[in-house]
């Protein structure tokens, strides 16, 4: 598969965009515009291979993902599902859009109920501020058998790479 395609989910503010564009540009952008649908396309290389990676990062979700999550689920290959460690409603919106993310898979019958997503715990530079602790973070992502990375997009852009790179390559994989 040369094409991947990915959704990024989660509450407003959670920081899906920053994630987003610290992956893209290597740039944290502050204040980014987000209050429209967004399809990003990037070329990328990953083990050799030429990929063309579309993410798309639907506007603002709230707290009930049900919504948006109908084209989404259909369209992607793989989900990044992103929320705010210093923000528990974030964390529990994560945790209602892993459940509906089976769900929906299930109901419309794709055939593979299992999809690569992973579950990113963003803004780790608010530690001091923290609601959720890493380990909920890690068992949350073990019960729904997807990978987990804690990150900050303001400060750091290798382990948001990373976590892009291997969800890519179970993509492929898959
Ligand atoms: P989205 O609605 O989920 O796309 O969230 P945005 O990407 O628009 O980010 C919401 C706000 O959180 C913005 O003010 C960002 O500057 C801020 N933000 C995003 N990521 C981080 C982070 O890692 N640390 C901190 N401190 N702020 C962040």
């Amino acid at each position: 598969m040369n094409d991947i395609k990915l959704a990024l989910l989660g509450s407003e503010g959670a920081g899906k965009s920053a994630v987003l564009v610290r992956f893209l540009t290597k740039r944290f952008i502050g204040e980014y515009a987000s209050n429209t649908n967004s399809l990003y396309r990037k070329r990328l290389s990953i083990d050799g291979r030429q990929l063309n990676l579309e993410v798309f990062d639907p506007c603002s979700q709230g707290t009930e993902a049900r919504c948006i999550l109908e084209e989404p689920v259909d369209w992607a290959d793989g989900f990044v599902v992103v929320y705010n460690i210093s923000d528990r409603t974030s964390f529990i919106n994560a945790e209602n859009i892993l459940q509906q993310i089976r769900e929906t898979r299930i109901e419309n019958c794709k055939g593979e109920v299992e999809v690569p997503v992973c579950l990113v715990g963003n803004k780790q530079d608010l530690c001091h501020a923290r609601q959720v602790c890493e380990e909920e973070g890690r068992s949350l992502a073990q019960e729904n058998r997807c990978l987990f990375q804690e990150v900050s997009a303001a400060e750091s852009y290798q382990e948001i790479a990373n976590l892009f790179t291997q969800l890519i390559r179970q993509v492929m994989e898959h």
